[in-house]
C-alpha cells in the first residue's frame, strides 16, 4: 500500500520511511514528492490545518492518498514560540542553526520545550481525512550538542531519553521510539490497519 508524502524535506522523507514503511512485515510504502509539484506557504495558525492543507495540495495535484506533516517546537518560557513558525523562527530564509541559536539565546537553559507533530492523511477517493497528533516533551540544552537529526534537535533534552544526552546525541531508534513524529506516525499506522475505522472527537 503507497503512501504519497508531501513534503520536499530530505530529513522527513527518511524518517517517515523509517517510521511507516521500513519495519518488519509492514504493508506500508512511502512515495516521495514529485519535484513538480507546488506544496502552500505554511501560513496557518495552527500544526493542523497547515499539515492539512499540504495533504490536500499533494493529493489534488497527483490524484494519490497522501500524508504530511506539519511539525515544531514550543518553548514554554516563550508562551510556546516558535510554534508553528519554527522553520522561519529568525526570519524568513534562516538556517536550523540560525533558529537554533536564537532559541537558546531566548529561553534560559533547563527551561520547558515541547516538539509538536500534526500528521495529516487526505484519500480524495474515499472522502476521508484524518490528522493525528504526536508530542514530545523535553529541556533546552544551554549547550547544544550532537550530530544526529535536524533542525532543533542539539539543543533538546528529551525527558523521555537517556540522562543528559540531546536529540541529537540519539540513535535514529532511539530518536523514532519518542519522537513526536514516531508517536504521530504509530497513531497512523494504528488506524490504518484497523481498517480506517470512522473517528468520532
Ligand atoms: P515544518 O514542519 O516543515 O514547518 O518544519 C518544522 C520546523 O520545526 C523544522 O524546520 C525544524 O526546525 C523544527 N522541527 C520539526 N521537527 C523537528 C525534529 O524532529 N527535530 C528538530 N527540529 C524539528
Amino acid at each position: 500500500m503507497k503512501l504519497l508524502l508531501a513534503t520536499h524535506s530530505e530529513h522527513k522523507r527518511r524518517e517517515f520511511e523509517r517510521l511507516l514503511a521500513a519495519s518488519a512485515g509492514s504493508i506500508w510504502e512511502v512515495d516521495a514528492l514529485p519535484d513538480a509539484v507546488r506544496l502552500p506557504p505554511e501560513d496557518g495558525e495552527t500544526f493542523t490545518e497547515n499539515a492539512l492543507a499540504k495533504a490536500r495540495a499533494a493529493a489534488r495535484a497527483t490524484g494519490r492518498t497522501s500524508i504530511a506533516d506539519d511539525s515544531g517546537i514550543a518553548a514554554a518560557a516563550l508562551g510556546g514560540a516558535p510554534g508553528v513558525r519554527s522553520a522561519r523562527y529568525a526570519g524568513e530564509h534562516a538556517t536550523d542553526r540560525e533558529n537554533l541559536e536564537k532559541l537558546v539565546r531566548e529561553a534560559p537553559a533547563g527551561s520547558g520545550l515541547e516538539y509538536v507533530c500534526a500528521l495529516a492523511y487526505v484519500d480524495l477517493d474515499a472522502a476521508i481525512e484524518l490528522v493525528v497528533e504526536g508530542r514530545c516533551g523535553g529541556r533546552l540544552a544551554g549547550d547544544p550538542k550532537g550530530t544526529g537529526g535536524f533542525g532543533y534537535d542539539p539543543a533538546f533534552l528529551p525527558d523521555d531519553g537517556p540522562e543528559g544526552l540531546t536529540m541529537a546525541e540519539l540513535s535514529d531508534e532511539q530518536k523514532d521510539a519518542i519522537s513526536h513524529r514516531g508517536r504521530a506516525a504509530r497513531t497512523l499506522l494504528g488506524w490504518l490497519e484497523a481498517g480506517r475505522p470512522l473517528v468520532v472527537s
